[in-house]
């Protein structure tokens, strides 16, 4: 999701503009929003496994604080444990089980 604000502020804005990119925290329901400059946003994904977390949103077992701003904060994932925390997302089991096909 924050792929295609990303493109679409390069398309439209400036590198320093601040945009709103979505919290990528372990949460599946989590909806905050965190306002980085696209610049900003570049140089954390410019490191495969750093994201961009609304601040407080860091799971500690997992997630490894590396930077801290007043209204952000950037993580890094073990590797594994991002793999385990994706199959264990009830979500996606749920939404499969419970669509039914047209007959
Ligand atoms: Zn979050």
């Amino acid at each position: 999701m924050n792929e295609a604000i990303e493109q679409q502020a390069l398309r439209f804005g400036g590198i320093d503009d601040e945009y709103e990119f979505v919290c990528e925290c372990s949460s599946a329901e989590c909806v905050e929003r965190v306002t980085l400059t696209l610049r900003q946003y570049e140089q954390v994904r410019a490191e495969g496994a750093r994201f961009v977390l609304a601040p407080g949103h860091a799971d500690p077992e997992v997630e490894l604080v590396v930077h801290r701003a007043p209204d952000h904060q950037v993580v890094e994932k073990d590797g594994a444990a991002g793999i385990i925390a994706e199959q264990e997302d009830p979500r996606s089991a749920e939404t499969a089980s419970d669509f039914e096909p047209e007959a």
